[in-house]
């Protein structure tokens, strides 16, 4: 692995029962990357995630956080190590106010004293939460329930953002929004991993990505090339 290496994912296999979801998948993603996972549903993108965050377990392969391998850091102790986690569907607390939703997000840190700069620091880049601060969560657009997802997240001080879907269920729109969100965050040296089925908006904002289909990786190169590769579509819809 290179030296740059933030996460290695090496021969990935999981299993639910006698269900095969991924068999042996490997990837890698550098420090400062942008790299997004297609693929279509069912592909095991939402397993590739939970492996990496702890929630499944692997039948084998190997996870490795900067050359660390994660496969004994028990769940809890993978925020602290610098990985958080933006879920699919969003996660929000509806019936939360937007900032006790983000308290639930500092918790994990509640002993850290930069807590109160970095959650103005979110809040700076978030103006549109600083607005909606002590109303309903359940009453934001999905677009703005994404960007407090993100938010949320950012407040462990992560080095490595996890996002599964981000664009599900949203707008055009808003799916601009969130992605450009993702991009500036990206510009501030926040590598990000992302998992897509909108290959064609998770080709425009990564640098690199991988085709993923049936639990297995069938394609991997830099974005704007597979934007115009034939292979492209072959590996993600699987025509012959
Ligand atoms: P989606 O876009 O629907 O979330 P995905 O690419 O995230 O799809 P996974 O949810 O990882 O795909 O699913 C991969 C495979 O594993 C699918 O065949 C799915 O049916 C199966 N699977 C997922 N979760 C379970 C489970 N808890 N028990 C059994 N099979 C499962």
């Amino acid at each position: 692995a290179p030296a740059d290496a933030m996460l290695s994912v090496d021969q990935l296999v999981v299993d639910y029962g006698s269900v095969r979801a991924l068999s042996g998948v490997s990837l890698e993603v550098r420090r400062g990357e942008f790299v997004a996972v297609i693929g279509p549903n069912g592909a095991g993108k939402s397993t590739l995630l939970s492996a990496i965050i702890g929630l499944v377990e692997p039948k084998s392969g190997t996870i490795k956080l900067e050359g660390r391998p994660l496969g004994s850091v028990a769940i809890e102790s993978r925020v602290g190590e610098g990985i958080a986690l933006v879920p699919e569907g969003r996660r929000i607390l509806s019936n939360l106010t937007v900032e006790e939703n983000l308290r639930v997000g500092e918790m994990t840190r509640r002993t850290d004293p930069e807590a109160a700069r970095r959650f103005e620091d979110v809040l700076q880049r978030f103006p549109i939460l600083r607005d909606r601060l002590k109303g309903y969560a359940g009453r934001l657009s999905g677009g703005e329930q994404q960007q407090l997802a993100i938010a949320r997240a950012l407040l462990s001080a992560p080095r490595m953002l996890l996002l599964d879907e981000p664009s599900l269920g949203l707008s055009p729109m808003m799916i601009e929004q969130v992605y450009e969100t993702l991009a500036g965050l990206n510009e501030t040296g926040l590598t990000i991993l992302l998992m897509e089925q909108n290959a064609s908006r998770a080709l425009l904002a990564g640098d690199r990505a991988y085709v993923i289909r049936h639990g297995a990786i069938e394609l991997e190169g830099d974005a704007a090339s597979l934007r115009t590769d034939p292979a492209f579509d072959r590996a993600y819809f699987g025509f012959e």
